[in-house]
């Protein structure tokens, strides 16, 4: 039987907040845009700390009021601790001009609202549809062929596709672009958790990341309805280090860090702890004629920053923009506007990770030696803003890092 073709101007391959980012734009430059969505939402998938820079592509894209009427909790900062100090950043001590707060978020919920919000506005997003086929011809011109929960396929014939499919990588996948990260193979073993036992004021609700040792730390990321996302993360023999099911070890690994178990030791699991390896991605180009790839199905590196909603926002917003320009008769060069761009955000990352990880940045973070304007700009970096190249932590990121954790 004939397969059933459909045509669009852009395919946008997953839901989540990349992929509603980038279709919140082109909806609002009048270009026809319809989601592909392997799943059906609300649907669980881990990530639930945002910076307060997504503010600005959540903006840009027409969905932050549909999500300030969630009553998500508010994020004002974030909170570094080891056995001894701790460290506390503002986002309204900030040295870039920007938003000074943003969300913590179940993403079931805030991914769904994202989705319902550009539905309404008027862009299709088919659910369990699965694109298991990419075609792409010499003019950029695509046919997708997908599959729905029936096992019916189609195809759909595209000018351009973006692949916002996040873990689902299908055009590193299908294209071959794959590329083996550089950073180490490291696990999450995590779970949200009852908290009726949340310390007053600040405490309570600042997502608190607690080192442990060097290369094993724990995230605390509080919602608004008295449960808390706890995770750990270290290496795969680090972190399964005792007996029993994922249940069992976070149990232990609970009673095992004080901070933890006075606030969890009692407290149930609202689900079963999941346990993910090796997310760290990289792939070999973000671009090619008549396709884009953004958020996580680019580049991933560590959780420890909370920085990967706000690329797949940023790059979903940027992707959207220049496909507008191209559909419009414009000339875009991809790899400057677009790519050049989104790797130099990613290296600031980069740089701050590698040196969480060898100690330099956890030093400069637990010294008792503050500097003012240096921890602005630091806080900067954390709030997301990694494109001001007037801050000395963007703009040298890596020589920043090293020369005043050398002069501690
Ligand atoms: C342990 C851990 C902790 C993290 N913590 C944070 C954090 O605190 N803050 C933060 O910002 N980020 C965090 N992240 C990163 C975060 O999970 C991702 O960066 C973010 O979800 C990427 O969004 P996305 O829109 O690119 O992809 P996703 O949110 O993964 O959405 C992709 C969508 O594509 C769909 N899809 C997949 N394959 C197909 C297919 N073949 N056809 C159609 N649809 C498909 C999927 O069903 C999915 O809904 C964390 C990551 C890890 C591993």
């Amino acid at each position: 039987m004939e397969k059933q073709t459909e045509e669009i101007d852009v395919l946008i391959i997953g839901a989540g907040p990349s992929g509603t980012v980038a279709a919140g734009v082109l909806n609002k430059n009048n270009i026809s845009t319809k989601i592909v969505e392997k799943q059906t939402f609300p649907r669980f998938v881990i990530g639930e700390s945002l910076l307060p820079r997504c503010m600005d592509n959540l903006e840009k894209a027409g969905l932050l009021d549909a999500v300030k009427k969630q009553g998500f909790q508010e994020k004002f900062g974030a909170k570094f601790v080891d056995h001894n100090n701790s460290c506390d950043f503002d986002f309204s001590e900030q040295y870039s001009k920007g938003w000074n707060w943003t969300w913590q978020v179940k993403r079931d919920q805030f991914d769904h609202v994202l989705a319902k919000e550009i539905e309404r506005k008027g862009v299709p997003i088919d659910y369990k549809t699965e694109v298991i086929a990419v075609e792409i011809d010499d003019n950029g011109i695509s046919t997708t062929t997908v599959k729905n929960e029936d096992g019916n396929q189609k195809h759909i014939v595209a000018k351009h596709i973006i692949d916002a499919s996040g873990y689902g990588r299908v055009l590193p996948r299908l294209l071959q672009l794959d590329k083996p990260s550089d950073f180490p193979v490291r696990t999450s073993l995590f779970s949200h958790i009852e908290d009726n036992n949340r310390p007053e004021g600040i405490d309570g609700n600042r997502i608190t990341i607690i080192v442990y040792k060097q290369d094993i730390w724990i995230w605390i990321i509080p919602f608004s309805d008295n449960v808390t996302s706890v995770g750990i993360v270290g290496s795969p023999e680090d972190i399964n280090r005792f007996e029993g099911d994922a249940s069992e070890q976070l149990k232990k690994w609970i009673s095992e860090i004080p901070q933890l178990s006075d606030r969890f030791g009692n407290m149930n699991f609202v689900f079963e702890p999941k346990q993910i390896t090796g997310y760290s991605a990289a792939v070999s180009k973000l671009h090619g004629n008549g396709f884009t790839l953004t958020g996580n199905s680019t580049e991933f590196l560590d959780p420890v920053f909370s920085s990967g909603v706000t690329f797949a926002t940023e790059s979903g917003a940027l992707a959207a923009d220049l496909i507008s320009r191209k559909l419009k008769g414009e000339n875009v060069d991809w790899e400057k506007e677009y790519a050049e761009y989104i790797i130099r955000g990613v290296d600031v990352f980069r740089s701050f990770v590698l040196s969480w990880y060898d100690g330099s940045l956890q030093k400069i973070f637990f010294t008792p030696k503050e500097n003012e304007l240096m921890k602005k700009q630091i806080c900067s970096v954390l709030a997301g803003y990694v494109w001001d190249l007037s801050n000395p932590f963007v703009k040298q990121h890596s020589r920043a890092i090293k020369a005043l954790a050398n002069v501690l």
